[in-house]
């Protein structure tokens, strides 16, 4: 499976996949992945997940790296964030949680759904990204180095703390019903605390996203007891696994 992602221009075009394919039946499906990010690029991951009318999207991060990349974070989605029913989040770094202030900002009125931890990582990490935002914008201004006047944050601390609000937590390992009537299962991925592969079913189909993985023999993680391994969460249909 290749993944497109257009540095210029628009960049999400690229990239929808019609699971559809993937099935051996006439059944009907509409279910359709389309990666907003993640995807030629190691940040901004953010998979859209869409059947019917009902979009669930898997992890909202920040583009980070040089300037092209992160200006893509100004671009409007291709879809509304208020059309998004739920979000899920794998874990609770920046380029898979960075973004979602600004879904918030711009319209997101769903759930976001994260263990427990990652809930608690991710408070520290968006309100220290939206205070950083407010930061920078002001030097900008300070400096006057910025093309736009004002400068403008991203995102700002009180974005952060609205996004905080919107969590639901969901534990690991027990089937989840979301909006929609998707079935969401969290596994342990190992990679840092609360880090949880995404395992959905929705529309008759499982899709396992596996946000980024630890290692094997990690003390600190649930992987070391063999409670669950990228190669034991048994997956009938796609696995979408991160580039690094
Ligand atoms: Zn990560």
């Amino acid at each position: 499976m290749t993944f497109l992602l257009p540095m210029n221009g628009t960049p999400w075009k690229a990239a929808e996949i019609p699971l559809t394919s993937l099935h051996s039946t006439s059944e009907a499906i509409m279910l359709t992945l389309t990666s907003l990010g993640g995807a030629s690029t190691v940040t901004g991951s953010k998979h859209l997940l869409t059947n019917g009318d009902k979009r669930i999207l898997i992890d909202c991060g920040l583009f980070q790296g040089l300037k092209n990349l992160r200006e893509l974070n100004w671009a409007p989605l291709p879809v509304p964030p208020s059309s998004i029913d739920a979000v899920v989040l794998t874990h609770a770094h920046l380029d898979h949680s960075g973004y979602l202030p600004r879904l918030v900002r711009d319209g997101f009125r769903g759930r976001i759904y994260a263990t427990a931890a990652t809930r608690d990582v991710a408070e520290l990490i968006l309100k220290d990204s939206g205070f950083l935002n407010e930061k920078d914008a002001e030097y900008a201004n300070r400096k006057g180095f910025s093309k736009h006047k004002p400068a403008l944050p991203l995102y700002g601390v009180r974005d952060a703390e609205r996004a905080m609000a919107m969590f639901t937590i969901v534990p690991f390992q027990d089937a989840f019903e979301l909006p929609g009537g998707a079935t969401l299962t969290f596994r342990y991925a190992g990679h840092i605390l609360g880090a949880a592969s995404a395992d959905i079913e929705w529309g008759g189909r499982r899709i396992a996203f596996s946000g980024d993985l630890g290692r094997y023999g990690d003390p600190l993680e649930p992987f070391a007891s063999g409670a669950c391994t990228p190669r034991s969460c048994r997956i009938d249909q796609v696995r979408i696994l991160p580039l690094t």
